[in-house]
């Protein structure tokens, strides 16, 4: 995944503070200091950025350890004050983030494809306007989550979601949960349904959450009305699917003697003698998924 200017920019300056914090020179460590100021207000943060770039949050825990009180005092008003621009209600507050930090995440696509018009332009990524700031400021950091369900999709289908319309997507999610907490933006109720949504679409562990969203599996109606144990769910579904799939490598390593076969050639060690199975692993209509097992190397895999 290629990193983003808004990434890139505050790596550096992140980085320009750390070096400063580290010299014993009094002018350095308070520009250090000054610089740590600007980030606070800094208008490119986002969780997606964040995740862009982890060193940024590194640094920034390193130096809210810094022997220097000034240094460590603002490394964690950063923190914090980041924290909250991320849980939305500063965002919303904020003066509107200049246009920079609408650069979207750059998706690699298959140098082949030629890309769909304008798919990634930043200006037609920007949810239509609901004339309610807090709103607004909510529907873009969907719009974020959804950049990053894109930027996390394997190549073969970035290149079919490039042209999905995650403004949209994202306008819409914002609009059920409106409708469906009070039709009151200030209302507490929209507020947490808000940051539950974008907490779990941006939760490293759930990447298939965002990416049901962003192919339309999970459609922004239903989305909105899951509660926070099916949003949360998926990383524990995946957790079982794990554990199933290697139930069923295990039980056909079980039958190995009835299942051996020649049909499927190891691409770890070349030898054509593999144990195999098919089951049904999703719904019905999906085709089986056949797990095989390399009788020579023990080597794994399946396909369906
Ligand atoms: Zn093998």
């Amino acid at each position: 995944m290629s990193v983003s200017k808004a990434a890139r920019n505050l790596l550096a300056l992140v980085t320009k503070a750390k070096e400063a914090s580290a010299s014993s020179d009094d002018s350095e460590v308070s520009r250090c200091v000054d610089i740590l100021a600007t980030l606070k207000t800094d208008a490119s943060v986002s969780p997606a950025v964040l995740m862009e770039a982890p060193e940024i949050g590194k640094t920034l825990k390193v130096l809210k350890k810094h022997a220097n009180e000034k240094v460590a005092k603002s490394a964690v008003e950063v923190l914090s004050a980041w924290k909250a621009l991320i849980a939305g209600d500063a965002a919303a507050a904020a003066p509107a983030p200049k246009a920079a930090s609408e650069a979207p995440v750059k998706s690699e696509k298959p140098a082949k494809s030629p890309p769909p018009p304008s798919a990634s332009s930043g200006g037609d990524e920007l949810p239509p306007s609901t004339n309610d700031k807090v709103r607004d400021a909510f529907a873009k950091k969907f719009v974020e989550t959804l950049r990053l369900a894109r930027s996390e999709l394997p190549d073969d289908e970035k290149a079919s979601a490039s042209g999905a319309d995650v403004a949209t997507l994202a306008s819409r999610v914002e609009a059920e949960a409106f409708a469906k907490f009070g039709s009151d933006s200030a209302s507490k109720e929209y507020k947490a349904k808000i940051r539950s949504l974008v907490f779990n679409l941006q939760d490293k562990k759930n990447p298939d959450l965002r990416r049901r969203v962003l192919v339309g599996d999970v459609a922004p109606e239903k989305l909105a009305h899951m509660s926070a144990d099916e949003l949360a769910s998926d990383a524990l579904r995946q957790e079982k699917d794990k554990m199933r799939d290697h139930a069923l490598f295990e039980s056909e390593r079980g039958a190995l003697n009835v299942a051996t076969t020649d049909a499927f050639k190891c691409g770890k060690c070349g030898k054509r003698k593999c144990a195999y199975t098919q089951a049904q692993t999703r719904s019905a209509d999906e085709p089986m998924t056949t797990f095989v097992t390399c009788m020579n190397c023990n080597n794994r895999w399946k396909f369906s």
